[in-house]
């Protein structure tokens, strides 16, 4: 039933849109934001992503949410003259389910858009998870250099909570990391948790790439994770994820 509801929501573009969390400097500059898709059904309410995603990419409608969301990301990005030029705002992400990575055009479909609106690639970043490519026996290699030629970023979302993250830092063009919500919720008291993320932030010093703790809910997390080197911070003590507009205003 939430299929039929979502699948008739997304054809009529009803109830489907996007929301922004900012993504923080040390020095409380917001240097990024992350875009997240919010569906509030006509017969569900609110439904969280974490409900209606899965349900998406099981029965096929994440190829259209996912552009759905890419449109709308690039429509608000272009409303507004220089937006990056006038901030300190370096790129949006976006959340891409490996699901959508099997289209083998993927990259020239998202390519077109991004021409159609005259937005360089760089603008935008693409998380993923690491847990994603378990259940499916594709190569993902190809599909990365690809977009990657074309000049797209990948972050690697959920940092630690999947399986073989080291050989993906490894073997997929990278740019940035984002600690799992998870290892930073036990930022200052819990030692394990302290300890993986100093190593993770050292790591990914070591190999160039930006980090990001997400779910920065304290401010004795943030100001631990900004003494360890942590670059970007996102989380609920600096702000939700809240409607484009309103992030303008905060920017
Ligand atoms: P994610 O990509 O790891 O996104 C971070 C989630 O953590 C978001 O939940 C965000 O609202 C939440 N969050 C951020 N800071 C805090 C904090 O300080 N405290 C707490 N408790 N939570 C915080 P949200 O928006 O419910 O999204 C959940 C997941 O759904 C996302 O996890 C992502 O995997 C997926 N998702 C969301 N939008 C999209 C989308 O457009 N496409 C795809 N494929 N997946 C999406
Ligand atoms: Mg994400
Ligand atoms: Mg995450």
């Amino acid at each position: 039933n939430m299929e039929a509801a979502l699948r008739q929501d997304l054809q009529n573009g009803n109830g489907l849109y996007v929301v922004y969390q900012p993504q923080y400097n040390q020095d409380k500059y917001i240097v990024g934001a992350e875009a997240l898709v919010r569906w509030d059904s006509s017969v569900y309410g609110m439904v969280p992503p974490v409900q209606f995603i899965p349900i998406a990419e099981e029965s096929g409608l994440i190829d259209a949410l996912g552009m759905l969301v890419v449109k709308q990301v690039l429509r608000d990005i272009c409303a507004l003259d220089g937006l990056f030029e006038r901030s300190h705002l370096q790129h949006v992400s976006i959340n891409l389910s490996i699901k959508q990575l099997t289209d083998p055009n993927l990259a020239s479909r998202l390519l077109a858009e991004f021409q159609e609106q005259n937005i360089a690639p760089n603008k935008v970043r693409f998380e993923f998870t690491e847990s994603a490519f378990l259940d499916n026996a594709l190569d993902p290699k190809t599909m990365f250099s690809e977009m990657s030629e074309i000049g797209f970023t990948f972050s690697l979302d959920d940092f630690g909570t999947g399986f073989s993250s080291l050989s993906y830092l490894k073997d997929l063009p990278i740019s940035e990391l984002k600690i799992d919500k998870s290892f930073v919720d036990g930022i200052p008291e819990n030692e394990s948790d302290t300890t993986i993320c100093s190593a993770t932030i050292s790591m990914a010093q070591k190999l160039g790439l930006e980090l990001v703790a997400e779910g920065v809910e304290t401010q004795a997390q943030f100001d631990w994770l900004a003494a360890q080197g942590c670059d970007l911070l996102q989380g609920y003590l600096m702000s939700k994820p809240i409607e484009f507009n309103i992030f303008i205003g905060l920017l």
